[in-house]
């Protein structure tokens, strides 16, 4: 059995790729920024949920706290640490800017040499395996309907872009030092575990609470900003194909399709089965981000051709199984007109 170190394991990245592992017969251990929630009874629909004697093993403590991390390796020995804890929202990294160097850029390279260090001490390769970001492209200098690649030049417009800039370039650095180090460049992904710090979540469960009558109104920044939105568990499907390919290199993970804001919300409203719904959206400027890109989209042809990945749920239906969540957590459930 192949052992699994997950940093960021109650996210909603890290908490897929738990049951993902777990599922696959993998033994996992990961690290918690504070101790994990109960589960839920049962999961939301669409989701894949862990055999129920299989468990991960977390282990409670900070990114940043280097003696404590060490010690945690040494005791689990993994054959592989994937990376996914971190500040992970632009406005987060507006707001704190050095305390997201700190955790989502100096912390992972710390790991990385961490987990570097235990290879050499012990004879064993470990592998590795970085959570990039669309992000650290910033806003690149493309043709018409051209996608980001590996090949993109990494020019980030924003710290949480530069932070994750440094952890993906060492990354590559490892690599070219000997170890089995890769990153999966995620572009953005969404599922009813998403924080409701971020727009789409915002969007489906104020959507949801309009439903069922505990919000009047849907407040947004800009609307126009175009993304490439996917399906978080087809992403980390990327993730184990990546833990498992034999090559380490950097893989592309998105769709290809690029979507806006405006979109996202008509789409939400769609799913949840109202029509009239551009009277209950305003805008805020207050709310309007600094340097941000206007469109990120992802050519994920080598992760396609290496990997054999492909995302398997599409735009619409992914914004509708969040509304659904977020309906069924207010009790409402959608009925066919
Ligand atoms: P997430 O839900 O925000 O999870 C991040 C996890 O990191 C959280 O569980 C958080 O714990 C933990 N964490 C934060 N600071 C920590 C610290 N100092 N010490 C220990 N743990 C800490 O993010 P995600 O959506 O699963 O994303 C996973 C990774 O992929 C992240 O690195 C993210 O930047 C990257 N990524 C995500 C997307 C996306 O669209 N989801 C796109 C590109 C890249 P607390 O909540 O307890 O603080």
């Amino acid at each position: 059995m192949a052992r699994a170190f997950v940093t960021g394991i109650t996210g909603q990245d890290g908490s897929y790729l738990a049951e993902a592992l777990l599922d696959r017969g993998w033994e996992v251990h990961g690290l918690a920024a504070s101790p994990p929630a109960s589960p839920p009874a049962s999961p939301p629909a669409g989701m894949p949920s862990a055999s129920a004697s299989a468990q991960a093993t977390v282990h409670v403590g900070d990114l940043t706290d280097t003696p404590f991390l060490a010690g945690v390796l040494e005791d689990v020995r993994p054959d592989v640490v994937v990376n996914l804890a971190g500040i992970s929202s632009v406005a987060a990294s507006w707001a704190d800017p050095v305390r997201c160097a700190e955790v989502t850029g100096l912390a992972a390279v710390t790991l990385l040499e961490l987990t570097w260090q235990l290879q050499q001490r012990h004879g064993i390769p470990v592998r590795w395996l970085q959570a990039s970001s669309a992000e650290i492209f910033g806003q690149p200098n493309l043709a018409a309907g051209e996608a980001i690649t590996e090949r993109t030049p990494i020019a980030p417009v924003n710290p949480y872009g530069a932070a994750k800039a440094f952890a993906h370039l060492a990354t590559g650095v490892y690599r070219a030092r000997g170890m089995q180090a890769s990153t999966v460049i995620l572009f953005n992904h969404e599922s009813p575990r998403r924080p409701h710090a971020f727009v789409t979540r915002k969007i489906t469960a104020t959507v949801a609470a309009i439903v069922a009558g505990r919000a009047d109104k849907l407040v947004l920044g800009n609307r126009d900003a175009r993304r490439d939105w996917g399906w978080a568990p087809d992403y980390v499907e990327a993730m184990v194909r990546a833990i498992e390919h034999d090559r380490a290199d950097d893989f592309v993970v998105a769709t290809g399709v690029a979507h806006s804001v405006g979109d996202f919300v008509a789409a939400a409203f769609a799913g949840a089965g109202i029509r009239d719904w551009e009277g209950l959206v305003e805008t805020d400027p207050a709310l309007v981000r600094p340097a941000d890109p206007g469109v990120l989209v992802g050519d994920a042809s080598k992760a396609r051709a290496e990997l054999g990945w492909t995302p398997t749920v599409g735009f619409e239906e992914l914004v509708a199984r969040m509304v659904a969540h977020d309906l069924g957590h207010l009790g409402h459930l959608i009925t066919a007109d």
